[in-house]
């Protein structure tokens, strides 16, 4: 019995099904008792292999997407903030601006929760099959300056072009150059078209013109963003001086 389950273990492998091969045992014993008909077995099996191969896709495309860190919108508190309501955030959870490929623009100072709701919705997405891409702007710049020279850099840029959902993260915080201005806006335009973008900034799209250094690129890449695209304004107070921590008592700054 044992040398026959470890045949069928080799030949699962090599149908390359690794998942039911690993869990084969387990499986036989469950079918004996729990007395399986042969379609119920052939059931298990397979829905086993299945889910197996989807949670290892969504932990390899979590890995690609480089989030700095994991915050769910579940963990998003709509009550702490006003820009946007409950209705609105189902509306975005839903994906459906990422199917339609429009692109999301947040705006507002730091510590309002732009990061945050850029990563909830990537988490989101890659849940539902997509493929996502997380890079600060300044993390952008250096990948396409050095992918001339650097096979790694060239991997993470292929894996950004080849993303449902880009999030740039903190847009234009640095000043670029005219090259630097250049690469970023072949690569806006390879990407457009094919992908929804989520870009987040401290500064409006009115501000990004002097930053680039280049008032005509800036406007030839804004006319190809705004064209599809949800602006959506945080005007609250940051969340971190909110619940910073105080070395004082809270109670005691009574006089
Ligand atoms: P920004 O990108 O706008 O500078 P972040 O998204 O980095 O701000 O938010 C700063 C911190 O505060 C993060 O740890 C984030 O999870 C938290 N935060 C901000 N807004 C909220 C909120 N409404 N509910 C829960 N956590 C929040
Ligand atoms: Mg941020």
């Amino acid at each position: 019995m044992g040398d026959t389950v470890q045949q069928l273990q080799d030949q699962f492998r090599h149908l390359r099904m690794v998942e039911t091969a690993k869990e084969l045992p387990v499986i036989l014993r469950q079918a004996e008792q729990f007395s399986w008909t042969y379609l119920e077995f052939l059931q298990e099996l397979l829905t086993y292999e299945l889910k197996r191969r989807e949670e290892k896709n969504i932990e390899k495309r979590l890995h690609w997407a480089k989030f700095p860190y994991h915050k769910t919108l579940h963990e998003f508190h709509i009550d702490e903030q006003r820009s946007l309501s409950t209705r609105q955030i189902n509306q975005l959870k839903e994906l459906h601006w990422l199917e339609q490929q429009y692109h999301l623009i947040l705006l507002g100072p730091p510590g309002v929760g732009k990061t945050h709701i850029a990563i909830g919705l990537g988490l989101e997405a890659i849940q539902k099959g997509f493929q996502a891409s997380f890079v600060t702007m300044g993390e952008l710049i250096h990948l396409l300056k050095t992918q001339e020279y650097l096979r790694k850099s060239q991997i993470q840029l292929k894996r950004i072009k080849e993303s449902d959902l880009v999030i740039i993260d903190d847009l234009m915080y640095m000043a670029m150059d005219q090259r630097e201005a250049n690469l970023f806006f072949h690569l806006i335009n390879d990407l457009y078209e094919r992908s929804s973008l989520i870009l987040t900034s401290n500064k409006g799209p009115e501000g990004w013109g002097e930053l680039v250094g280049d008032q005509g690129i800036m406007t030839a890449i804004l006319d190809r963003l705004l064209h599809r695209v949800e602006v959506i304004q945080f005007d609250d107070d940051s969340y971190r001086l909110k619940h910073r921590l105080t070395i004082f008592e809270r109670d005691s700054v009574q006089s």
